[in-house]
């Protein structure tokens, strides 16, 4: 292609950064104009081709522009099927829920109803906030220190990241945040994997204290392994002891498997690796084959709201419900949960390698294709838990110097110290390697130039 003022990266970043909101964000972080895109590829206005191990914030499972998903919505258009219905059915979308159902834990699929929501994971987030509060009537919620939820005035006030919301006031009262079992920066200053047995024990403490201050929860909503908090997946042991907890007190569980969901994690769904069956179950990011759609799953016990309680428009959008069902069907024939499984063990191995010859590397985890690489100032005096003060200055500068070498990844967790890495499920042996390969030199580089 001829480069000209038209097609240059920067012409378009410039208007960008002239007309779009001051609130834009991943923009700031890393400076593209995409052009074309496909599998783990994307390739911006001058030709330069990038790894995508951002993948639309892990919505990508199956890559850009997967051949099942163009042909799935190719499908709809070619069949003049309706694009738009609101909530009313379709085949289309009984195709969908008859695949989403399939790979349920089967007695959770037998007691499961299923309400589309608007169109993003705040929303279903927001839906699975009200089907609890009005199946209990009650009204606190507890989640998480570190947890992500969204971005609306609800899913914000569940939501840990202090950053946004200081500027908001009076988001949704009667949210308490629990400490979440982050072993290297333990909430208890405890060293190694034993935190999450306390947190264990201050919540099942909480709801049985009668001068705890606070009321019975509609709900406990988690991750399994938070991603926007920092990647940090939660102990198998842990998650058990919630959903004892929470059944024992008759407390719904939502888990929020926005983010985790459809074989990201090694599973189908995160929860699988504790064997637990939540209440709720929130759905979006990967179901929609890379269009919008969120869902929420749920028992159907708690199915005592009233007709139009959650409504929304974009709640039908067939092109997504098509390539959802086409993405999910591919995920389960081609095993590529197991396969995202074996590529995290090698990301996770490698890195962890990596920490040995870079001690501002303070920790490497993950689960499955989730993997976060925590930069901490190792000149700094350490916690009691072991634990290096963050260095997001030299998270951003690895970030930077990845994307110069062609990788896109992106920072979160706290301060922004976590270098996260969400690459779509078809991710090769071959392409991981190189991923790594380009990370190392870039942690180098960025190291040589502090
Ligand atoms: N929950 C989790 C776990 C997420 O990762 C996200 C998005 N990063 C959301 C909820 C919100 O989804 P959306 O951005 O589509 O509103």
């Amino acid at each position: 292609m001829m480069i000209n003022e038209l097609t240059r990266n920067q012409t378009l970043l410039d208007q960008q950064v002239k007309r779009e909101s001051n609130a834009r964000s991943y923009p700031r972080r890393i400076p593209i104009a995409i052009n074309k895109a496909e599998g783990i590829f994307v390739t911006d206005m001058e030709g330069k081709q990038y790894y995508d191990c951002l993948a639309g914030a892990g919505t990508l499972a199956l890559g850009h522009n997967h051949p099942v998903t163009i042909e799935a919505m190719q499908k709809v258009l070619h069949d003049k099927r309706p694009l738009h219905t609101l909530d009313i059915t379709t085949p289309i979308k009984e195709e969908f829920v008859n695949e989403i159902f399939s790979n349920l834990p089967g007695d959770f699929a037998e007691r499961a109803k299923i309400q589309f929501c608007g169109p993003t994971g705040g929303d279903a987030i927001e839906a699975a906030l009200k089907l609890v509060k009005t199946a209990t009537g009650r009204s606190s919620i507890l989640t998480f220190q570190g947890g992500y939820h969204g971005s609306t005035h609800g899913t914000m006030a569940i939501s840990g990241n202090l950053g946004p919301k200081k500027n908001v006031q009076g988001l949704i009262p009667d949210t308490h945040f629990m400490p979440y079992p982050y072993s290297y920066r333990c909430p208890f200053g405890m060293k190694g994997n034993e935190g999450h047995k306390i947190s264990s024990t201050y919540i099942e403490n909480l709801l049985d204290d009668p001068e705890s201050g606070i009321l019975p929860p509609a709900a406990m909503i988690l991750e399994v392994v938070q991603g926007e908090g920092g990647t940090i997946p939660a102990p198998i042991e842990w998650l058990k002891e919630m959903r004892r907890i929470t059944s024992e007190r008759g407390i719904p569980l939502i888990i929020d498997e926005i983010q985790t969901g459809l074989g990201r994690t090694g599973k189908m769904f995160a929860f699988e690796h504790a064997g637990i069956v939540p209440d709720v179950i929130v759905l979006s990011k990967a179901i929609g084959g890379s269009l919008p759609l969120s869902v929420v799953i749920y028992d159907h016990e708690l199915d005592k709201w009233e007709p139009g309680a959650h409504i929304g428009t974009f709640r039908g959008n067939q092109m997504a419900m098509a390539a959802g069902t086409a993405s999910l069907k591919f995920i389960k024939e081609e095993n590529l949960e197991k396969h995202a499984a074996k590529m995290g063990e090698k990301m996770l191995s490698a890195l962890q390698k990596l920490q040995l010859d870079f001690p501002d590397i303070g920790d490497v985890r993950g689960r499955g294709l989730m993997i976060g690489v925590e930069i901490v100032d190792p000149n700094e005096p350490q916690s009691s838990s072991g634990s290096y003060p963050s260095q997001p200055a030299l998270a951003s500068r690895i970030q930077r110097e990845c994307f110069n070498r062609g990788l896109i990844l992106e920072v979160g967790g706290r301060n922004g110290s976590v270098v996260r890495l969400l690459p779509p499920l078809i991710i090769t042996n071959e392409q991981v390697s190189d991923v790594l390969n380009i990370f190392e030199r870039a942690v180098k580089a960025a190291v040589e130039s502090l």
